[in-house]
């Protein structure tokens, strides 16, 4: 992105924060942060996350319908209204089997919406796929099924995706990873402190056998949950997930049939519509071969069950109410603390808008029409002024991270030539896609829900399937312009999505110490993303190649290694330890984030002192904007999840954890030893 006048008005506008600035329509206080949020009977070196948002976390109650509450919950509930008035408005002019994008929108949401039809037809929209399951008696014809899990509601042992080619990064490469495990982690069918939901999974498996009529429930929901212990574990652990070298095994379609035999890889690929490719891309590369003998050695009848299951899981969202109630005792509840079910018209919105509402939903990334959704929300919602805005704080972010770099005591000068190199080459993305999204192919009935399901994601499989034959599209987007999050790419890119760019994350009217703290910071992470224990194997172009020197690795890997331990002491529940590996990466970028984000607040100010307001100066408000972004809570069995399977630190390490190595807080709270979050001067981690 060039640094255009407009961006650098953007910033001097941003960084004015004189009183005319401010105005009435900010969300959180007077000038950007609810001060009566604040705890300030909590000292903010004992734990500057509850200094922060003590008293909002004090009196505000986790809503029975949801896992946690928090502002960003907040700013997508705000979202969602808006979401719901869309969708009602394009359903009140859908028609039967409309042409148009709103009229899909609407006709999709409209079928959602029909409960009474939907609880009258039980199970029969799944019938097409368990007769084919029924039909396929043979392994080869069941491993062959297992293929159409990208294009419809079968489950699979293996996982099958197509993305960015990390080692020829102008193409994209079809890459096959474990799969087959219905519970969020192996850890849920290895660990006994996880035997309670691993009994509730068997009887929920059972329970959907008998909704489907499928024979034997009691004896076949054990088969399964056997098999599918066997499966985790094979599996590898998620830490072993993260390592980009490891997981990166090309095969030709012979060799991976003789590295592991016992699965019909030609039949399953064929079924997931890609023929016979060239090559393919093995992610875990010794548990696949395993994964495929524990397939070779089951009996028929088990994996036809395993698979009839998995349909049922898969369309439970869809089906009537004993499915859907079903899959909320076991998946929202069971897994995630949730005490009660969403309203209908909430599901519908999510699904077709998309966004995770916990419900283990495979269609809920995108929705089932999530582009076309996002194209009307921000015709509506998100204006070009606002586009502008944070591209120009981007463009700060990135001064403000290569003057950081230049600076580095430990970084070699060649180490840093490539890292200035790749932090120039940064594409950033903000709001919406250039490109739109063709749905005139997707047919869309008011009547048929499983239909519109099916039919949106075989459309949307085959959109990806036919553009992988050809180059890399660089302008991708991995997510909808309406979803709440953001991410840092293979296509050395970020990507701010409309939906995160709201108050408490980024208002264009608060004070701009708020701003950097907050919405700085999130770029801030995303951005030393690129730069850190994974991203660094990746240059400036997104190839897989790791351009540092052994000695800068090792520095950086024992000072993450000193981070890390900080962070393996939290207990956010008791006997639920944060993994300091697991979550290393988003530590790291929490850190870096905030580091910059003051950094660039600091530039911002052009030489002038920071003004003082109610009695806070610039840097600590730069603090408070962080901590205000992360207010919230989650209930306790949600944070055991997370700790396990989250590789995110549980909110309040995301304050804690950062600010406590940043001497600059210590200077701005007047921190001093004996304190809960004090670190000697000489132990803080620096590593951006
Ligand atoms: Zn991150």
């Amino acid at each position: 992105m060039s640094r255009t006048a407009t961006a650098v008005a953007m910033v001097l506008a941003l960084a004015a924060g004189s009183a005319e600035a401010q105005s009435t329509t900010l969300k959180y206080g007077s000038w950007g942060f609810d001060l009566a949020g604040r705890d300030q009977a909590t000292k903010p070196g004992d734990d500057f996350f509850r200094y922060a948002n003590g008293a909002w976390l004090d009196r505000t109650a986790i809503p029975g319908d949801k896992p946690g509450v928090s502002l960003r919950l907040l700013m997508s509930d705000l979202a969602e209204a808006r979401l719901h008035g869309l969708v009602e408005e394009a359903a009140k002019t859908a028609g039967h089997e409309p042409r148009t994008l709103e009229g899909k929108v609407g006709a999709f949401y409209t079928s959602f919406m029909d409960e009474a039809r939907i609880d009258a037809l039980g199970a029969k929209p799944i019938a097409p796929e368990l007769d084919a399951i029924r039909a396929a008696k043979t392994r080869e014809a069941l491993g062959a099924l297992m293929g159409r899990t990208v294009r419809d509601f079968e489950g699979s042992a293996f996982n099958l995706g197509i993305d960015v080619d990390v080692k020829d990064i102008s193409h994209y490469a079809v890459y096959l990873g474990q799969g087959g495990l219905g519970l969020p982690d192996r850890d849920y069918y290895l660990q006994p402190s996880f035997a309670e939901k691993k009994a509730a999974w068997q009887a929920y498996v059972e329970e959907l056998l008998t909704l489907e009529g499928w024979p034997n429930p009691a004896a076949n929901a054990a088969a399964i949950v056997a098999l599918e212990t066997k499966i985790a574990q094979a599996s590898w652990t998620r830490a072993e997930q993260r390592n980009p070298d490891a997981t990166y095994n090309p095969y030709t379609l012979a060799e991976l049939e003789k590295a592991a035999p016992g699965f019909p890889w030609r039949g399953f690929l064929g079924e997931a519509g890609l023929g016979a490719p060239a090559k393919v891309v093995v992610v875990e590369k010794t548990a696949l071969p395993k994964i495929a003998a524990i397939f070779a050695e089951t009996p028929v009848d088990v994996l036809q069950a395993w698979l009839a299951f998995s349909v049922a899981d898969n369309a439970a969202p869809y089906l009537s109410k004993s499915f859907t109630d079903a899959a909320f005792e076991m998946r929202q509840k069971g897994l995630s603390g949730q005490a009660e079910q969403q309203v209908r018209w909430k599901r519908g919105v999510h699904a077709v808008s998309g966004g995770d509402y916990g419900a283990g939903d495979r269609f809920d990334r995108f929705g089932n029409l999530g582009w076309a959704v996002g194209e009307l929300y921000t015709a509506k919602y998100f204006p070009p002024t606002a586009k502008a805005k944070v591209q120009a704080l981007v463009v700060d972010l990135k001064s403000a991270y290569a003057a950081r770099i230049q600076k580095l005591d430990w970084m070699s000068p060649a180490t840093k030539a490539e890292a200035l190199k790749k932090l120039a080459a940064y594409n950033v993305k903000v709001g919406y896609p250039d490109k739109t999204r063709d749905y005139s192919g997707v047919v869309v009935l008011d009547d048929d829900l499983v239909g519109n399901v099916r039919r949106a994601a075989e459309a949307d499989w085959a959109f990806y399937a036919k553009r992988s034959k050809g180059p890399v599209d660089r302008q991708d987007w991995l997510m909808t312009p309406q979803t709440n999050d953001a991410y840092n790419g293979s296509l050395i890119d970020i990507v701010f999505p409309a939906g995160i760019l709201a108050p408490p994350i980024f208002d264009a009217d608060a004070d701009p110490a708020i701003n950097y703290g907050a919405v700085g910071g999130v770029i801030g992470h995303e951005l030393t993303h690129g730069f850190d224990d994974q991203g660094r194997k990746y240059d400036a172009q997104g190839r897989l190649r790791d351009w540092w020197s052994p000695a800068d690795a090792k520095t950086f890997e024992a000072r993450a290694k000193v981070f890390g331990a900080q962070y393996s002491t939290y207990e956010p529940v008791p006997g639920a330890h944060v993994n300091g590996d697991l979550t290393m990466g988003e530590n790291i970028a929490d850190l870096g984030g905030l580091t910059l984000g003051l950094d660039a607040y600091h530039a911002s100010l052009r030489g002038k002192p920071a003004p003082v307001i109610d009695g806070l100066t610039g840097d600590q408000r730069v603090f408070l904007g962080w901590a205000q972004a992360w207010r919230g809570k989650v209930r306790d069995d949600a944070v055991r999840r997370q700790v396990v399977s989250d590789p995110h630190s549980p909110r309040q390490y995301r304050v804690n954890g950062p600010v406590r190595n940043i001497d600059a807080w210590y200077a701005a709270f007047g921190v001093k030893p004996g304190e809960a979050l004090y670190v000697p001067p000489e132990k803080r981690v620096r590593i951006w």
